[in-house]
């Protein structure tokens, strides 16, 4: 669902014939809820002067806005700034994620006024860029400019703190003050909340280039490589037995979902490594060896997640990108220097937006969204890698259907089948292509 475009390009049949829902989600990564439109009809946008492609940049980029240069290639790229990550893993990682000390400086308010600097879009950028607080902002106005092309929008409508932007393909909804934005009804947690100043509504450059920019057009994520091999990680085993829930260990229905989710791999040709295929334990970082020894692969981490008795729904998380926050106050901080991961953040948002899109499109549970935490397996990762949360054993109801035999196959196949949608979006951008 997500993946817009390049996806779209990519024609992505939906998998084994059920019923897909509506939404772009639909046609690219198989999944995803029906859209949520605005009750009214939103007022038609007119096509102004399309912002112009840029080239990619590359991960060493040391560009510092935004910029367009000229048209070389069929898709636009936001160019920005990106500082390298640490070549060197941590050779320790820790049970919990690191926590950092500083904080991310956010904005205490929804509307600004302390801006200190201002870009207006010209016939050379196409970017409207905001400085608020030291931090840049991109409108978004100029968002939907620079999309346009790719998606023919049709509308953007502000009613109160609510915004959409909408074309048949892609709808996107923000408000003003969350952190959470709507890409057709996908749940995505962002890493700075919007904000507004004056009549626009401003999002972050960095949540505009890792979080919708590889979304929006996966078909130009830089540097991702071709992979054949799939290590699935069962967490928890042995004496740490992960969440206990109402019918049983975490540790034990993580292992059966990565069984599942072997064989739904290998029915769709992937080769699968397991870190684990017995009530093992393995350390977080003999995970991560693991998974860095083998050569073509992606990186998925199965758990299942513990609360409240009523807490409910899964969730995908992707290492939290360099100058950003985690989502949680216990997923790592503020993450300032960067890790070996980082050097995957579009790849890792774009993986995990395919499984959770799939996954919420073959079952029926709660879309707890897609966050980013500095979780210990995933900060070392020399690849693409995400960690699925597929449910709460601390929910009877929801338990119950974790033990059952059906859902861990049928979230297992969506999973599978997600992978192989992900790679199909990413594959004109893979280097090493087979
Ligand atoms: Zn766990």
């Amino acid at each position: 669902m997500i993946l817009v475009a390049g996806f779209a390009l990519a024609q992505i049949q939906p998998a084994r014939g059920e019923e897909e829902k509506k939404g772009f989600f639909s046609k690219i990564f198989g999944g995803g809820k029906s859209e949520e439109k605005p009750a009214e009809k939103p007022a038609e946008v007119k096509t102004e002067s399309k912002p112009k492609s840029t080239t990619s940049s590359k991960s060493k980029s040391t560009a510092s806005k935004p910029k367009s240069e000229p048209a070389k290639k069929p898709a636009p790229k936001p160019v920005v700034a990106e500082k390298k990550t640490q070549e060197k893993p941590k050779e320790t990682p820790k049970v919990t994620p690191k926590v950092e000390t500083k904080t991310a400086p956010a904005p205490q308010t929804a509307s600004v006024n302390n801006v200190k600097n201002e870009a207006k879009p010209s016939a050379s950028n196409p970017w409207h860029v905001i400085d608020v607080g030291g931090r840049d902002y991109i409108t978004l106005e100029s968002i939907r400019n620079f999309y346009n092309p790719l998606f023919g929008f049709t509308g953007f409508r502000q009613q109160g703190n609510h915004v959409w932007l909408m074309s048949n393909k892609l709808v996107i909804k923000a408000q003003v003050g969350s952190q959470e934005l709507l890409m057709n009804n996908m749940k995505f947690i962002l890493s700075f909340p919007i904000i507004s100043h004056g009549s626009n509504t401003l999002i972050s450059r960095l949540d505009l280039v890792k979080l919708v920019d590889p979304i929006l057009n996966p078909s130009h994520i830089q540097g991702a490589e071709y992979f054949d091999t799939v290590v699935v990680d069962a967490g928890h085993g042995g004496h740490d037995a992960g969440a206990r829930g109402v019918y049983g260990y975490e540790k034990n229905f993580a292992l059966k979902m990565a069984q599942h989710l072997r064989t739904a791999l290998m029915a769709r040709g992937f080769k699968v490594v397991l870190t684990r295929s017995t009530d093992s334990f393995i350390s977080l970082s003999g995970r991560v060896s693991i998974a860095n020894q083998i050569p073509n692969s992606i990186f998925i981490s199965l758990h299942l997640n513990s609360g409240g008795s009523t807490a409910s729904g899964i969730e995908t998380w992707a290492l939290t990108p360099q100058n950003a926050a985690a989502t949680i106050s216990r997923g790592g901080g503020y993450n300032a220097s960067g890790t070996t991961g980082n050097k995957q953040d579009s790849a890792n948002i774009a993986l995990a937006s395919a499984v959770q899109a799939r996954v919420l499109s073959t079952v029926k549970v709660v879309d707890r969204g897609i966050k980013r935490a500095q979780w210990s397996v995933l900060t070392g990762i020399k690849k693409p890698g995400i960690l699925f949360e597929g449910g709460f054993v601390t929910n009877a109801k929801e338990c119950l259907l974790i033990a059952s035999d059906s859902y861990q196959k049928t979230v297992a196949v969506a999973i599978a089948d997600a992978v192989a949608n992900y790679r199909k979006a990413l594959e004109p951008a893979m280097v090493n292509r087979r």
